[in-house]
């Protein structure tokens, strides 16, 4: 990683900016190559990530790792993090206070980072760009947010425990290739107006 991204995490190992830090056993920065294409962002750490201070090392992650293997690729090159770096108490939903206070941490490794394909992985970080989606509605689907390409997929937690989820993160997935290829043509030629949303069915 980085200077600036081991910054980033020496930071976030120590944070006490919200109670979180109390009932956590480590926190969980984020991993990852600071060269890395592809950004993927969850929800926050639960039981195994606490313990490890690693993000999605536990079923999730596993789930995700076969998804990435899906496509050719593996999880050493990608960026991993997460909305809230703390594990909530009980795996509870994080709360709109612990995400905002979060938030400068995220927003500074996708700065360093600037990947050229962000993927949020459920509702939560979801939220942080399409605020007023629903995920029912554009998970799959592609869009520009600034300076980056934002793929709105389901959580894989949330795929292992439903079927119809699986299905549809197993497809959304399968587009990632050519959404990459897509952010490489627009870095090429960037006079030309880039399209808002890039829906590949
Ligand atoms: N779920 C998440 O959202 N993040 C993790 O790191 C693990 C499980």
């Amino acid at each position: 990683m980085s200077a600036e991204l081991d910054q980033i995490a020496r930071e976030v190992s120590v944070c006490t900016a919200c109670a979180l830090h109390r009932s956590r056993l480590k926190a969980v920065p984020g991993e990852g190559p600071d060269n890395a294409a592809i950004m993927f962002i969850g929800e926050a750490p639960g039981w195994h990530e606490n313990q490890q201070g690693r993000p999605f090392v536990g079923p999730a992650g596993q789930f995700l790792e076969e998804l990435l293997a899906s496509i050719g690729m593996r999880r050493e090159q990608v960026f991993i993090a997460n909305v809230v770096k703390c594990r909530p108490p009980e795996n509870r939903d994080p709360l709109p206070d612990e995400i905002k206070t979060c938030e400068p941490y995220l927003d500074r490794q996708i700065a360093v980072l600037k990947p050229k394909l962000i993927v949020t992985l459920g509702r939560y970080s979801m939220a942080k760009f399409f605020p007023k989606e629903s995920i029912s509605k554009i998970h799959g689907l592609a869009r520009r947010r600034g300076d980056f390409l934002v793929l709105a997929l389901y959580h894989p937690a949330a795929a292992l425990h439903q079927p119809r989820y699986k299905a549809d993160i197993e497809a959304d997935f399968k587009k990632i290739p050519q959404l990459l290829a897509e952010a490489a043509k627009v870095e090429e030629a960037p006079g030309e107006e880039a399209p808002e949303q890039l829906s590949l069915f």
